[in-house]
């Protein structure tokens, strides 16, 4: 299997800088204590970024922004370029998060745009995919997935995968307390790894990692990643206590 890979996104919170800074070294002692083969990183909000960066220095534990913008510069009030996140220390970047296309009214082609710009910036893309309720009670999760996949990674070609990451997040596990089962994150993960294989070859498909987000909990980790294409989780509200995050990362 993939070396696994974790990560906490923080989205709207804490509260303040002290806060965050807070969070983040306990997330970064949490990461010395366990000595587990396997990459962390935590996506706090922006203007926390680069304290995170400072305090998880040396922990193992690397940064991640939720949101860029595609452009270079200009007059973009309230966006923030892949340039300037990693100028001040981001090595990943969330795109296309359901809570951006759905709130926010991010499109396929918007997410497609971002990607581009965080592997040009040479970061690493986070592609979050995943169908809704409906969808899923329609049996659309595959096709909702590959269409997401299909239009977010057009142009991008197999040397640059090495820099993408997907999460696989279904809309309706969000928040919900309702963690999709191993068997339905293991089927879609699947489903998911064969649309790499056809489009970039089995080598590619081999190697890219897929994330598993939505409710996951210290509980439900283990099952989650004894599935064979799930290579890790994306972790919103049980990221936010360093205890919790811990023991997901710290999974058996
Ligand atoms: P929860 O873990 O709070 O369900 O959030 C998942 C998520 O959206 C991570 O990006």
């Amino acid at each position: 299997k993939r070396r696994a890979v974790m990560a906490g996104n923080w989205k709207l919170n804490p509260k303040t800088a002290a806060d965050a800074k807070t969070l983040a070294a306990l997330v970064g002692a949490a990461r010395r204590d366990v000595d587990a083969d396997v990459d962390v990183f935590v996506c706090p909000p922006a203007p926390f970024l680069a304290d995170v960066v400072r305090v998880l220095e040396g922990s193992g534990v690397a940064v991640g922004c939720q949101n860029i913008y595609w452009k270079d510069s200009g007059a973009f009030t309230g966006e923030m370029t892949a340039e300037m996140a990693k100028s001040v220390g981001c090595t990943h970047v969330l795109v296309g998060h359901s809570e951006r296309r759905e709130l926010f009214g991010e499109t396929d082609e918007h997410t497609r745009l971002k990607t581009r710009k965080a592997i040009d910036c040479g970061m690493t893309a986070v592609l979050c995919i995943g169908e809704t309720k409906t969808e899923y009670e329609a049996g659309q999760a595959r096709r909702v997935c590959s269409r997401q996949l299909e239009a977010a990674l057009e142009g991008v070609q197999a040397d640059e995968l090495s820099q993408v990451i997907v999460a696989y997040e279904p809309v309706w596990a969000i928040g919900t307390g309702l963690t999709a089962t191993p068997a339905i994150a293991q089927s879609v993960h699947a489903g998911i790894r064969q649309w790499f294989r056809e489009k970039y070859g089995d080598g590619a498909a081999s190697k890219i990692r897929i994330q598993y987000g939505g409710s996951v909990k210290p509980e439900t980790v283990d099952e989650l990643m004894q599935a064979p294409d799930v290579d890790g989780c994306l972790v919103g509200g049980a990221s936010l206590v360093a205890e919790q995050f811990g023991r997901i990362f710290n999974f058996d």
